[in-house]
């Protein structure tokens, strides 16, 4: 059994099973080992209600008082049951498991475990776990591993299968030169791999961690590596001039460039004109206008009589870049002839655009990465945009290359993070910062509440969109099952939908709907025939709905600030003041401080750069990293020392054997050629 062998072949995983694990995008055995688990739970010793702390996960042991209370508000069920021990009584509440009335009888003891809220002398739990006393116990003090679930299929389904997959797994041979591992501290894979799903403590879960994120950034970087030494030696082949199609855009556009705007724009110029192929990141906040850079350096493509391509991560964004580009084409008569691709295009609609691109007719491509596809010929390309994907650039060029093609390569970046981390990750590009944003910005304005302001957050909610304006509310989960304590997206929607007012129009989007169903859902917000969006973070990169004021965060503890920063992006993009509602479930001093930190700032860079400050390897599960540097397992927040390590491993590698020809890299050769496979597999949002 190996990292390819599908995972039907895993005993006791049915065709059933394969469908569930499918869903989750896990194919392969491969796939299955590398799903780390989301977080681990501890069951610890049931608490006095007394003693129960607000804002915490904790289990309690309690009769059951009296009979459970029934509401029915629209379409929703709400058990309200009483609980009590020897020192208080707590309520509890439950949504749409009307069921439980009949199995919470009265006077029953059980352990209820779950989010513990504190209303004065009040105690409440919302949909805590129920645990006969002895089965509790059993559980208590290990490490039980939480995996990312899907409908259908359980935590103890998952764990059984990855056992099962860890005994006939036949792992690579040692790969690392001996001397990485001394110096670097790292234990051998097959350790770290069966540590992770089934650590025995923290410590060593905290070494078999660190060797997989090694694993993880040294490939990674190494990859990076390569790319810089290939691309550092391509000559320009498309030197382009200034002609007057740029000036006279720039003239006519209603706002004049931003210093910051201007600066660049005299970069990327520099570099078409260049001796050197160019490669270049630029760096900026949501907001400070980077899309208009892209179009110019566009425009100076198609003038020169080149072709040039956008390429957005989503279908949604594409479809919006395309959309703004054919205006400015209407309004200002400019000299692109664009074109979409994106990958839900029936094949017959590709096939025509497919020919426009090769016969020259198309000067400007926009789409998903469908477009640098080996089916797609260019008649000149000479320029590659990527936006907000710095991942999508490192292979592109690769991709690029093998079709014999040497563009241009800008990418556009919002992810703002510290200097230290971007010469590392950034290391095989030239950076341009545009540190400004536009002066008739109004600041957002900003609150970091706890889960009792909700009611309010609603009425908030509910009189922006009398006065015409649109909501988003993001919850970190897709549906029911994959973690039981957090919000997710079906479930909340409906809730939702219940509480306010039934003219308003709820709708909600993720990531595992079909692309089809995102662009429609996306494309009804747009055009405003939904007020009000629930989803996850598939909307973080580049939607631009600036009629929207209001972004609702919830579970906002569990993401990481840079995430949350590019978040609150999405509202103050138009012309009304809009609002920022962080929501954290967690009461804990340290969270709240560092949410605090969104509170005080508007500025990204401020804001990663206090982040990576705060963050340390004790964070080491339940904060998600910013989409552009998601690692499976690493993150560049609380693993920027193994980052560092990483880093410099591939830098002595790159001085002594460039080309791993000697013979004790023989292994490490082979690996990292299968390791950049897998690398390609960016996240699809
Ligand atoms: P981002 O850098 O996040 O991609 P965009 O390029 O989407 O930001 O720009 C955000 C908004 O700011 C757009 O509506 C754009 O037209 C506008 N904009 C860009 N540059 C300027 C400027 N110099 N002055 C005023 N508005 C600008
Ligand atoms: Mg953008």
């Amino acid at each position: 059994m190996n990292r390819d062998t599908p995972i039907i072949e895993v005993k006791g995983v049915g065709e059933k099973t394969r469908k569930l694990f499918q869903k989750l995008n896990i194919e392969t055995v491969g796939d299955l080992l590398h799903s780390y688990p989301r977080d681990y739970e501890v069951f610890e010793d049931p608490v006095q209600i007394a003693r129960a702390v607000s804002g915490e996960i904790q289990a309690v042991y309690a009769a059951v008082c009296g009979i459970p209370n029934e509401k029915k508000i629209r379409r929703l069920t709400i058990l309200n049951v009483n609980i009590a021990d020897e020192t208080g009584t707590m309520v509890l509440t439950f949504f749409n498991m009307p069921f439980l009335k009949k199995v919470l009888k009265p006077g029953g003891f059980y352990v209820f475990r779950g989010n513990v809220q504190r209303h004065g002398s009040h105690f409440t739990m919302e949909q805590p776990r129920i645990f006969p006393l002895e089965e509790y116990k059993k559980q208590t003090h290990c490490l039980n591993p939480r995996y990312a679930l899907t409908k259908g299929l359980t935590n103890g389904a998952f764990r059984k299968a990855v056992r099962q997959a860890l005994s006939d797994f036949v792992f690579e041979e040692e790969y690392y030169p001996e001397e990485f591992l001394r110096q670097y501290g790292l234990e051998a894979e097959r350790r770290a791999a069966e540590t992770i799903h089934f650590p025995a403590d923290r410590e060593s879960l905290a070494e078999a961690r660190k060797r997989l994120v090694f694993d993880e950034f040294f490939s990674f970087l190494f990859l990076l590596r390569q790319n810089k030494r290939f691309s550092d030696g391509l000559e320009n082949r498309f030197r382009m001039f200034e002609t007057a199609d740029t000036v006279r855009f720039l003239e006519q556009l209603p706002f004049p460039l931003t210093r910051a705007q201007k600066k660049v724009w005299q970069e990327i110029r520099d570099d078409l004109g260049g001796n050197r192929c160019m490669n270049r990141l630029v760096q900026g906040d949501v907001g400070s206008g980077k899309t208009i850079l892209a179009v110019l350096a566009l425009l100076m493509t198609a003038a020169n009589g080149y072709q040039g391509a956008l390429m957005a991560p989503t279908e949604v964004l594409a479809m919006q870049h395309y959309e703004t580009i054919c205006g400015y084409v209407k309004e200002y008569g400019i000299a692109f002839r664009p074109v979409l691709l994106v990958g839900s295009m029936t094949t017959a609609e590709k096939r025509e655009v497919y020919a426009k691109i090769a016969s020259g007719e198309a000067n400007l491509v926009i789409g998903t990465h469908a477009l640098i596809q080996a089916k797609v010929t260019y008649r000149a390309l000479a320029l590659v945009v990527t936006d907000e994907q710095h991942r999508f650039g490192v292979r592109q060029r690769e991709s690029l290359a093998e079709k014999g093609e040497s563009p241009h390569i800008l990418v556009m970046s919002a992810t703002p993070i510290p200097r230290t981390l971007a010469i590392i990750l950034y290391g095989d590009l030239h950076i341009s910062v545009v540190d400004e944003l536009p002066a008739n910005r109004l600041p957002i304005k900003n609150c970091v509440v706890n889960t009792s302001y909700r009611p309010r957050a609603y009425q908030f909610i509910a009189r922006q969109v009398e006065e015409g304006r649109q909501v988003y509310v993001i919850c970190p989960q897709v549906e029911e099952g994959e973690m039981e304590d957090l919000e997710n997206v079906v479930d909340y929607a409906e809730k939702l939908a219940g509480v306010l007012p039934s003219r308003i129009r709820v709708s909600y989007l993720h990531g595992r709907m079909r692309p089809a169903d995102k662009n429609r859902i996306m494309e009804e917000f747009a055009a405003h025939s939904i007020d009000v969006l629930v989803s996850t973070t598939v909307i973080e990169v580049g939607i631009n709905v600036p009629n929207a004021t209001v972004m609702m965060v919830e579970n906002a503890e569990r993401f990481g600030l840079a995430q949350l920063h590019q978040l609150r992006g999405r509202v103050g993009r138009g012309e009304h003041q809009s609002y920022c509602i962080f929501v954290s479930a967690q009461e804990k001093e340290e969270t709240l401080e560092r949410l605090q930190i969104l509170n005080r700032s508007n500025d990204g860079f401020f804001i990663a750069s206090e982040d990576l400050k705060l963050r340390g390897p004790g964070d080491m599960f339940g904060i998600r990293q910013s989409g552009e540097f998601a690692f499976r397992m690493g993150d560049i927040y609380t693993d920027a020392a193994v980052l560092k390590q990483a880093s410099d491993a591939v830098d002595r590698l790159f001085q002594a054997d460039p080309e791993l020809q000697q013979p004790e890299n023989q292994k490490l050769r082979e690996h990292l050629k299968n390791a950049a496979a897998s690398q390609v597999d960016f996240r699809s949002i």
